[in-house]
């Protein structure tokens, strides 16, 4: 299968059709973004781990019963994926307080909740991704009762999965964000990527940071960080 013309750029990957009306290939870029696009870089290499890790960590999903879009790796920054209609929701699942919900709530960073929490963004660049409660996606027609309930479910079903693989790995999965979207026939998959630009990821021990905070909160060793993270990834993962 082959790109034939770009359809969208991102910020940090490139999506393009195929000969395929129900394929979409996605090329994974090194750039970087943070607060909603107001900070920009590169991170070297960073194209080729997410896409790896993305791709690995959906097979692993795909066996475990998640349906998703990821169909085949064609090359390091380069895979195969269903074309769904993007639900324009940010799902966001918390096991433990960081980043923006710290600050909303002022609550220390760190703090282990007794049990995951979920939350949804518009996901709009025009508006700054706001908080969105299930009345209101209903209300503005972003998705329906129904869908809402399936997204829900399989993003606590992905945070059981991804919690234990990661600490097999000596990993804290703190937090991540999932979009979903639907095939032509309606059916909801897990869409986009799952990598360190969209999980918070700290080592069980020390609590490093190896995700894309390291880029946001300029901490240095940012490149280091996604290699580390990767090679755990490929030293536990099965792909049986
Ligand atoms: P952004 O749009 O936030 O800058 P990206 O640079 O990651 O994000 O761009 C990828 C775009 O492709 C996103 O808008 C994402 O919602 C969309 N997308 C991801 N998976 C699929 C898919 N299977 N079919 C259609 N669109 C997808
Ligand atoms: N996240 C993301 N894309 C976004 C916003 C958040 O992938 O546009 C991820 C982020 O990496 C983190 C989780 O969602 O793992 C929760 O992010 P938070 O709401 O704390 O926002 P932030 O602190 O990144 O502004």
């Amino acid at each position: 299968m082959t790109k034939k013309e770009q359809l969208y750029e991102g910020k940090a990957k490139k999506v393009f059709t195929t000969e395929d009306p129900s394929l979409l290939i996605v090329s994974y870029k090194d750039d970087a973004t943070a607060f909603n696009g107001l900070k920009k870089g590169t991170i070297a290499g960073k194209g080729i781990i997410n896409n790896r890790m993305s791709n690995a960590l959906m097979r692993m999903l795909e066996k475990k019963g998640i349906p998703t879009h990821y169909v085949e790796e064609l090359s390091d920054r380069d895979t195969l994926v269903k074309k769904v209609s993007i639900v324009p929701l940010e799902v966001i699942i918390r096991n433990i307080a960081a980043g923006s919900f710290s600050k909303r709530y002022g609550v220390d960073e760190g703090l282990v909740f007794d049990s995951p929490t979920i939350e949804f963004s518009y996901k709009n660049d025009a508006l700054g991704d706001p908080l969105i409660n299930e009345y209101h996606i209903v209300a503005i027609g972003l998705a329906d009762p129904t869908e809402i309930y399936t997204i829900k479910r399989y993003a606590f079903a992905v945070n059981e999965i991804m919690k234990e693989f990661w600490a097999s790995c000596g990993v804290m999965l703190v937090d991540f964000k999932l979009e979903f979207g639907k095939l032509a026939d309606g059916t909801i998959v897990l869409a986009d990527e799952i990598s360190p630009d969209t999980c918070r990821l700290w080592d069980s021990v020390t609590k490093e940071k190896l995700d894309k905070d390291r880029f946001r909160r300029d901490l240095g060793g940012v490149e280091d960080a996604y290699h580390e993270i990767m090679k755990r990834l490929e030293e536990h993962i099965s792909e049986a």
